[in-house]
C-alpha cells in the first residue's frame, strides 16, 4: 500500500511508493504494488519503470503498427534458423508438449474466443484455404481418412451407434 502523505496540516494528501513494497509507474503515475511491475533486472531501483498495463498497452500498440514487419522477420528467423528449431523441438518435446498442455488448460476461454474471432473475420479466407488444401492434397487426405478408419473401425461404429440411439431419443 502506498503512503499516504501530507506536507502540512489541510493541506493536499501526497501518495508516495513504500519503499521495497510498491513503486511508481514512470507512464500512467500510479502508484502500484511491485507485482503489478515486470521484474527488470536491467533497473536496480523500481522507479523509472512502467506497469503490467502499461507495457502491455505498449506492446500491444507496438504490435499493431508493426504487424506485417513482425510477421515477416518470424518467418526470416524460422527460415534462418530452420534446423537449430528443428533440433530443439526434437530434444525439448516433453517440455513443449506439456508448456502448450499447461498453457491450454490456463487460457481455455481465451483461446477459444481468439479462435472464434479469427475465425469470423477470416470466414472466407479459412474455406478458400480450405478448400484449395483438399484439391490439393486430394489422394493424400483419402488414404489418410481410409487409414483412420481401419484403425478406428471400432470407435466410429460405436459413435455412430451412440449417435442413432440419440437420434431415436429426441424423436420420441
Ligand atoms: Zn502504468
Amino acid at each position: 500500500m502506498p503512503i499516504k502523505y501530507q506536507m502540512e496540516p489541510g493541506g493536499p494528501y501526497y501518495y508516495v511508493p513504500e519503499l521495497g513494497v510498491d513503486s511508481r509507474c514512470s507512464k500512467c503515475y500510479e502508484i502500484k504494488p511491485l507485482n503489478e511491475f515486470h521484474k527488470n533486472k536491467r533497473k536496480k531501483d523500481n522507479c523509472a519503470h512502467t506497469c503490467k498495463k502499461c507495457d502491455k498497452k505498449k506492446n500491444d500498440k507496438y504490435r499493431i503498427e508493426n504487424k506485417e514487419q513482425i510477421a515477416k522477420y518470424r518467418k526470416e528467423y524460422r527460415i534462418e534458423n530452420k534446423e537449430q528449431i528443428a533440433k530443439y523441438r526434437i530434444e525439448n518435446k516433453e517440455k513443449i508438449a506439456k508448456n502448450r498442455k499447461e498453457y491450454r488448460i490456463e487460457n481455455k476461454e481465451k483461446i477459444a474466443k481468439n479462435n472464434k474471432e479469427y475465425y469470423i473475420e477470416n470466414k472466407e479466407q479459412i474455406a478458400k484455404y480450405n478448400k484449395e488444401y483438399r484439391i490439393e492434397n486430394k489422394e493424400q487426405i483419402a488414404k489418410y481418412n481410409k487409414e483412420y478408419y481401419i484403425k478406428n473401425k471400432e470407435k466410429i461404429a460405436k459413435n455412430r451407434k451412440e449417435y442413432r440411439a440419440r437420434k431415436k431419443l429426441f424423436k420420441k
